[in-house]
């Protein structure tokens, strides 16, 4: 979202290095640069010579001379000194000849020359080059990637090799998704401790299964599985049979495999999803680059490894590698831009981030902090910024960090209007405009605009009896009694950043939790919490994150979880059709005298179906 992804694929395929996956050896390359600093222990009289091979078998020694001659080389090097062009003739063997780009002195420390002339050589000699030195010695350098321990060759890098989004990176085996669909065992056997007598394997206990049960009964039988041990005593030979399917039987594997084909019906896909789970991909690991894009690092780390980095990590990451050396001038830039929309995700209070997070998983104030940081890297002047409540969800830690992100965005030259209830983001505007006083048809008017000390003093200003405090919100006298003895308990935590803490949550209560962004909430609330009382009631959802257990769900009946996201999935859903008070209505207007005695039916006031919908628009 940050624009990071693209910089980053930029920096390292300019700048990783690949390590061999065989010999786990760094792989280096000469360039002109590493050659020049090589040369420093050489012979410092004479001339160095630089050449590039070319192969002459059956070519026509006149062309070849007449040729060379037009691209501007005179010498050739051959048994130990150079010969001018005109005067070779090829020998009955010869099948190189060893044409020179410089005769570079020794002495000289024009490195500019050096480098010109050696990436010469390189691009005529194919990547190869070689430079005679004065005391006899030949050295030969290659620009290719090549292991010095097995010798294998790698490519040069493109930069989409470092996306996921691209075919060239991304992981043939999820696609670049980073995870797979697949069998979950803890849904396929949620109970252990059964027997397979007992229905031990879900998928094929229920009633729709009977066949596919006496299958499993008949292939247990054959193989002496016994049917009347508990599935966790059974040996591990028996239970991946049962599961992967073993001399002709299918196994809970083929099932699905089969039952996958046709899986364009809704019920077997429902009934799929009861036992299939997203799992982390086997091939990348989750990295979402293909293996070859995992071979190259920067300082020692892959592009997924830096992307699971917190923001704060990130930063001090790219500082140090700023500081080793000096860069080309466009690695330079490329890394000064990924700094700097570092320091803009600190800002806003990101810090705690990783670039890796899927921007769906993003609460709605954090996606508009990010893009906040984009407007900031973008440099954008004279345009005016529409800001809807971008505090929400934000710590009074960090909302202070986000009003001197704005307050930035406005010192380039720009205009954030900003729709806000944050108090500190009130106050620290430059003008404030106060709409009101009541909601809908009570509302509308400008109670106020001015600098922000002067809206206390509007007096049916709903907004300055809170600011000043008049107004509160009033604290309840008396607290429910939380000890009734109902309770969820979700015991070692351990998902994302939490240190495997023990959460006990009182039942019929309202419960908050608090903490500064990134302090692991959503993961406790939406990750553990929700998703395993998910499976606890055997609905379909995510794997829970990491816990050690959750007691008393038994207590709940159901689970809902209320978000941010949207509400309906048609575009004609509105309150009254999601709260289901449309129904009624409808039903009323049915009811009337004029509609039963044209015998109208509730479907003809609805605006989602044939018959009631206008048709010019089909009631959108
Ligand atoms: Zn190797
Ligand atoms: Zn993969
Ligand atoms: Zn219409």
């Amino acid at each position: 979202m940050t624009e990071l992804n693209d910089f980053l694929k930029l920096l390292f395929a300019r700048m990783a290095l690949p390590v061999c996956p065989n010999c786990h050896l760094e792989i280096r390359r000469n360039t002109p640069e590493s050659i020049w600093e090589e040369s420093r222990n050489w012979p410092r009289e004479g001339f160095w010579i630089i050449l590039f091979g070319l192969p002459v078998q059956g070519r026509d020694p006149k062309e070849l001379r007449s040729g060379l001659l037009r691209m501007g080389f005179l010498r050739l090097f051959s048994n130990g000194q150079t010969l001018p062009v005109e005067q070779w003739e090829p020998g009955p063997q010869e099948r190189e000849i060893h044409v020179v780009v410089d005769r570079f002195p020794a002495s000289s420390s024009d490195r500019g020359r050096f480098v010109d002339s050696m990436e010469a050589a390189f691009r005529y000699g194919k990547g190869w080059a070689s430079t005679t030195l004065p005391d006899g010695r030949t050295l030969q350098w290659s620009n290719q990637w090549k292991c010095s321990g097995c010798g294998l060759e790698i490519k040069e890098p493109v930069p989409n090799l470092f996306s996921f989004n691209s075919p060239v990176g991304a992981c043939p085996t999820c696609r670049g998704f980073g995870r797979v669909i697949d069998i979950d065992p803890d849904l396929v056997i949620p109970e252990p401790w059964r027997t397979i007598r007992q229905g031990a394997v879900k998928p094929f206990s229920m009633p729709a299964a009977r066949h596919e049960f006496r299958d499993l009964i008949r292939f247990c039988t054959r193989h002496s599985i016994p049917l009347d041990v508990p599935w966790s005593e059974l040996p591990e030979e028996a239970r991946m049979g049962i599961l992967d399917g073993r001399d002709g039987y299918y196994g809970v594997k083929g099932f699905f495999k089969w039952l996958e084909e046709k899986s364009y019906r809704m019920h077997v896909r429902v009934f799929l999803s009861r036992f299939r789970a997203y799992r982390m991909c086997p091939v990348c690991k989750g990295a979402r680059l293909r293996p070859e894009a995992l071979q190259w690092q920067l300082m020692g780390r892959t592009l997924p490894e830096l992307c699971s980095m917190p923001v704060e990590t990130l930063t001090q990451f790219f500082s140090d590698l700023e500081s080793r050396t000096e860069f080309h001038p466009v690695s330079q830039m490329l890394l000064s831009e990924i700094r700097t929309r570092l320091s803009y995700l600190e800002e806003v209070g990101l810090g705690y981030l990783t670039l890796e997070r899927p921007s769906r998983t993003l609460s709605g104030g954090e996606v508009e902090r990010v893009l906040l940081t984009r407007a900031l890297g973008s440099r954008l002047v004279n345009t005016l910024f529409v800001l809807d409540e971008p505090s929400i969800g934000l710590h009074p830690r960090d909302t202070e960090r986000l009003a001197r992100a704005i307050r930035r965005l406005v010192g380039q030259g720009n205009t954030a209007v900003v729709v806000e209830h944050d108090p500190s983001l009130i106050r620290s505007a430059d003008l404030v405009l106060d709409l009101g006083p009541g909601a809908g048809a009570r509302g509308g008017r400008l109670l106020y605009m001015g600098p922000p000390s002067g809206l206390m003093a509007v007096e049916d200003s709903p907004t300055a009896l809170y600011l000043s405090g008049k107004r509160t919100i009033p604290i309840p006298a008396k607290r429910r009694d939380c000890s009734n003895g109902k309770f969820l308990l979700l015991r070692d935590v351990r998902e994302n950043n939490l240190k495997g803490i023990d959460v006990r949550i009182p039942l019929e209560a309202l419960v908050c939790i608090t903490g500064p962004s990134g302090s692991g909430k959503s993961t406790l609330l939406l990750d553990v919490l929700y998703r395993a009382l998910l499976r606890a009631k055997n609905l379909p959802g995510e794997k829970p994150g990491r816990h050690g257990g959750l007691e008393g769900a038994d207590w709940i009946y159901r689970v809902e979880l209320v978000d941010q996201s949207g509400l309906g999935r048609t575009s004609r859903a509105n309150p009254a059709t999601y709260s289901g008070a449309w129904e009624h209505v409808r039903k009323a207007f049915a009811y009337q005298p004029l509609a039963r005695s044209r015998g109208w039916g509730p479907g003809m006031f609805s605006f989602n179906v044939p018959g009631g919908r206008c048709e010019s628009c089909k009631g959108e």
